[in-house]
């Protein structure tokens, strides 16, 4: 498979929301390290949005599917989640404008303008133990797996890997960033909520494809 039409792309938004809808426990374990013990809550919601969008979007086309699930998510209270991963759809929303599929160089660029937007959103830094330790490896390998001429398949199981090894080195980082940054080093030792969360998503998309192919 060498591009991806609306329905691959709604099959992979299906596969995020049930990968992180499985682990929503695990993530708000992971959140009461630091935080308020929310966040699977929080995406449990966001991933309900998601589900909605799908199910309820009429038009078949990828661009508005994706400005559907970037807005809806974007509602999404209880910290800065919803609104990053809202601004990172979008963006890859205006990236994707006209479109009727995503060959891997559209792919490559869509995740590409979504990072964007996630930088655009926060002035995290990569190393901080925030949700950008695992998506921007994830779109890196993303990226050069698709513009190496590997099927979108092999691009996003690339992006997936990428993603959990990601989020497995937030445990030796010290959060330095958002709520997590007030108990200091003992943020050492456990992943960080929102690179989690980014790492089941990938696993979704990769899995909203392959389980289908
Ligand atoms: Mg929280």
């Amino acid at each position: 498979m060498n591009t991806l039409d609306y329905h691959g792309l709604a099959r992979m938004f299906e596969g995020a929301a049930a990968s992180v809808l499985e682990k929503q426990d695990y993530l708000s374990r992971l959140d009461s390290v630091g935080g308020d013990g929310d966040h699977g809550t929080t995406m449990a919601r966001a991933m309900g949005k998601v589900l909605h969008a799908v199910k309820s979007h009429e038009s078949q086309k990828i661009a508005t599917l994706l400005q559907e699930i970037g807005w809806a998510v974007m509602g999404v209270d209880g910290g800065a989640i919803g609104p990053l991963l809202g601004m990172m759809f979008i963006s890859m929303a205006e990236s994707a404008e006209g479109l009727d599929v995503l060959d891997g160089e559209a792919l490559a660029c869509a995740f590409e303008a979504g990072l964007a937007g996630v930088h655009a959103q926060t002035k995290a830094q990569p190393g901080d133990k925030t949700l950008l330790d695992a998506l921007i490896p994830a779109v890196e390998a993303l990226s050069a797996s698709a513009r190496a001429g590997e099927s979108i398949a092999a691009a996003l199981y690339c992006a997936a890997e990428a993603a959990e090894a990601g989020a497995e080195f937030t445990k030796t980082l010290q959060a330095r960033f958002g709520r997590a940054r007030n108990i200091g080093e003992q943020s050492i030792g456990s992943a960080d909520p929102g690179a989690t969360s980014i790492a089941l998503i990938f696993k979704g998309f990769m899995k909203g494809i392959t389980d289908h192919a």
